[in-house]
């Protein structure tokens, strides 16, 4: 579905697309090992080869929920912070429901591959480009957290050219894709020792086998 159309439906209702929403560990990047409530909203056109949240692609196989039940349901958990993650989120104007978020009391954090525009007030992003989809330039000031995920050796390289787009506060991560951690973790930890600017970020959440 063309995004301008989906953010004009959701803008009138209220409503967003939602595969699943769940109450645990942040596992990745800089608030690795934070308690966080997720809010995973379907749809996603960037295509990456390796996406292990395929189910999440397509926004109409998922219910379209209230804003204010998924607000009640985060704040309801006991959590202080909430990760919008997707999916692509950014494909939808998010700022009825960070917005909400906030006025309950809610930190609101966001992860995007950043090949939308930000809608939105946002207490920390997270910024993951793809190669399968240039991100939109707006992002790179905005960042608090560029996180690359590193696939191949060439990724390294790749890395850099955002690490020089993005302001000089951004936090830079480096993350092993999943499929591919037994290769690369140990070229991204030599990569880390040499380059001490990026950090090491892990899917720790796999190694505690929760969501
Ligand atoms: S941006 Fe995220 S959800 Fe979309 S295809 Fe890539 S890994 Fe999957």
């Amino acid at each position: 579905m063309n995004p301008e159309i989906i953010n004009h439906k959701s803008e009138i209702l209220n409503q967003l697309p939602l595969m699943e929403d769940f109450y645990t560990i942040q596992g990745e990047g800089f608030y690795q090992g934070h308690a966080a409530y997720f809010i995973r909203l379907g749809g996603c056109d960037v295509g990456c080869v390796w996406c292990d949240v395929k189910e999440s692609w397509n926004a109409d196989a998922h219910p379209q929920v209230s804003v204010d039940e998924m607000v009640q349901r985060a704040k309801s958990s006991g959590t202080k912070l909430v990760v919008i993650t997707g999916g692509e989120p950014a494909m939808y104007d998010l700022s009825v429901l960070t917005k909400s978020l906030q006025l309950a009391g809610l930190q609101t954090n966001i992860e995007t591959s950043g090949v939308y525009p930000l809608t939105g007030t946002w207490d920390w992003i997270c910024f993951s480009p793809k190669k399968f989809k240039a991100p939109d330039p707006s992002v790179f000031d905005q960042a608090n957290e560029l996180k690359v995920i590193v696939y191949n050796k060439s990724d390294f390289s790749w890395a850099e050219e955002f690490a020089e787009k993005v302001n000089s506060g951004c936090k830079l991560f480096l993350q092993p894709e999943w499929s591919k951690e037994k290769e690369m973790l140990p070229l991204i930890i030599e990569y880390v020792k040499a380059n001490p600017k990026w950090e090491v970020s892990l899917q720790i959440h796999k190694y505690m086998n929760i969501p």
